[in-house]
């Protein structure tokens, strides 16, 4: 018997799944990794804490296995989150500075004041934001201590977690092209190279960063084991719903919603306020168009912090109790607006209460809301060219099946729920099999003819044309009124 592994390095932690024949999973291990907020609008992490998961999960794993041959291993990791560590030591210098650290906003702030904008977004394909490691590396190097002695002394090293975890666990620091993409100094049009002006507007040696390697091929040893493939964790969910074509899409419903769809194998023209990306690299470069709803899964916690449901499951009975919202309006932006408004100030907004209005009606219109906001970005991915005809769906939300046919409904196509929950390290370990030359990359499109498929409601196309309308003017409304 053999086995694949996807390790997932996610952000409140790292999964580790092993698959046998059929993707059956033969053992599963997960280890949460605590993130700190030191200050508003601060994340960072350990980043000695996540290796140590990634180790332990993948040891219990292969414990599991009775000896099972392991063929391969696959890393997909966050993306953007930085780790700067010493070159000779390998200890880091710092704690990570999470995707979501907004910490460089002010190198943000002073690049943009120097015109560097329009450069940024033309070379790299992405706006100046402290999402992307750009700004995290050159905040370190400015604000810690370690981190800038270090690079005086010629021994700083800056990368996402794969680098870091093939750097302490493999056979050196290494990244690819999808992961490399999330940092703001490879060239959209080159990937594969670190490139010299994007790293010159951010002040960083390309010295101090990892090789870039194909994102699946023989990649050496993680553990002892053969690596066959690093993606960023958004792309592996592409692979693992088996969206090799372009326009296929698949949406991760968890905290937030990321709609991610294959955009073809050269950049698009227009990203219609989506990011253009990587999303692999093999034989050939495939692209991809992703596009985030910041707030989804994290408002169902909102609103059982608040009482309004027992639990965040409840809202699917509560949404479906009542015939419609009662007028009632959310705006889902408890942390702004992203893709493809991109109104970072927006704040989530209630709207069209009356003395009737119930929590039953107040949570459907959330519920509502985040179907709306995912058409958003499905539209967006139209404009660019790349309509998706079906979204595959994973993550916790999905077990709300109100939402999902409410999206289903919303969107006017089928949406079609991951047969495999962990659908993330399952793209990971099947992109790795092919990797180490076990199955072709091609295999992976299988993926996309299993789960279960829910179709657009009989009737819902005149409530779907006259909603979106509506959708559109509120938003543009509520998401531009003074916090
Ligand atoms: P993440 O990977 O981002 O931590 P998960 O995929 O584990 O997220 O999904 C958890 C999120 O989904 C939580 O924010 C939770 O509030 C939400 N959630 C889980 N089950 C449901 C449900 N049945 N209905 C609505 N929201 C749910």
């Amino acid at each position: 018997m053999s086995a694949l592994i996807g390790i997932d390095q996610g952000t409140t932690g790292t999964r580790v799944v092993a698959f046998g024949h059929g993707d059956r999973v033969l053992a599963d291990e997960y280890r949460e990794v605590p993130t700190a907020h030191p200050h508003p609008g601060w994340v960072e992490k350990d980043a000695d804490q996540v290796v140590v998961s990634v180790a332990e999960g993948l040891a219990a794993v292969v414990g599991q296995l009775d000896g099972a041959r392991v063929d391969a291993v696959g890393l997909d990791n966050e993306g953007e989150t930085v780790v700067a560590w010493d070159a000779e030591t390998l200890r880091p210098l710092a704690p990570a500075v999470v995707w979501s650290c907004r910490r460089s906003q002010g190198v943000v702030d002073r690049l943009r004041a120097a015109g560097a904008e329009p450069r940024v977004r033309a070379l790299a394909g992405t706006p100046l934001d402290p999402y992307f490691s750009s700004t995290k590396i050159r905040w370190l190097l400015e604000n810690d201590e370690a981190v800038a002695g270090a690079a005086e002394a010629g021994r700083v090293r800056f990368g996402t977690f794969d680098a870091y975890v093939c750097a302490r666990l493999g056979e050196g620091a290494r990244t690819d092209p999808s992961t490399a993409a999330r940092t703001q100094l490879q060239r959209i049009d080159r990937p594969g190279e670190w490139d010299e002006e994007l790293c010159a507007i951010f002040g960083v040696d390309p010295a101090w960063l990892p090789p870039i390697g194909p994102s699946v091929g023989e990649l050496g040893r993680l553990a002892g084991l053969p690596l066959g493939t690093l993606l960023v964790d958004q792309t592996a969910a592409l692979a693992g719903h088996g969206c090799l074509a372009p326009g296929a899409a698949k949406a991760t419903y968890g905290t937030g919603v990321f709609v991610l769809a294959n955009a073809g194998a050269s950049p698009p023209a227009d990203p219609a306020g989506l990011l253009p990306t990587v999303a692999w690299q093999e034989q050939s470069v495939a692209y991809a168009l992703d596009g985030g709803v910041f707030t989804a899964g994290s408002a169902m916690s909102w609103l059982h912090e608040l009482g309004l449901v027992a639990d965040p499951a409840e809202s699917e009975a509560l949404a479906g109790s009542v015939a419609d919202t009662g007028g009632v309006r959310f705006l889902p932006a408890l942390t702004g607006v992203a893709a493809p408004w991109w109104m970072p100030e927006a704040r989530g907004v209630w709207a069209g209460m009356t003395a009737h209005t119930t929590r039953a009606h107040m949570v459907r219109a959330v519920l509502e809301a985040i179907a709306w906001r995912v058409r958003d970005i499905v539209d967006a991915m139209g404009t660019a060219g790349v309509a998706p005809a079906l979204l595959r769906v994973d993550g916790g939300m999905t077990g709300n099946r109100w939402l999902m046919q409410r999206q289903a409904d919303v969107l006017g196509i089928p949406v079609r729920v991951a047969a495999q929950a962990e659908a993330t390290a399952l793209g990971a370990a099947r992109a790795a099999a092919a990797g180490v030359g076990r199955a072709a990359f091609a295999d992976l499109a299988e993926l996309a003819e299993t789960g279960e498929t829910i179709e657009p409601s009989a009737g819902s196309a005149a409530w779907r044309y006259a909603g979106h309308a509506d959708w559109r003017r509120w938003l543009e409304a509520a998401g531009t009124l003074p916090a």
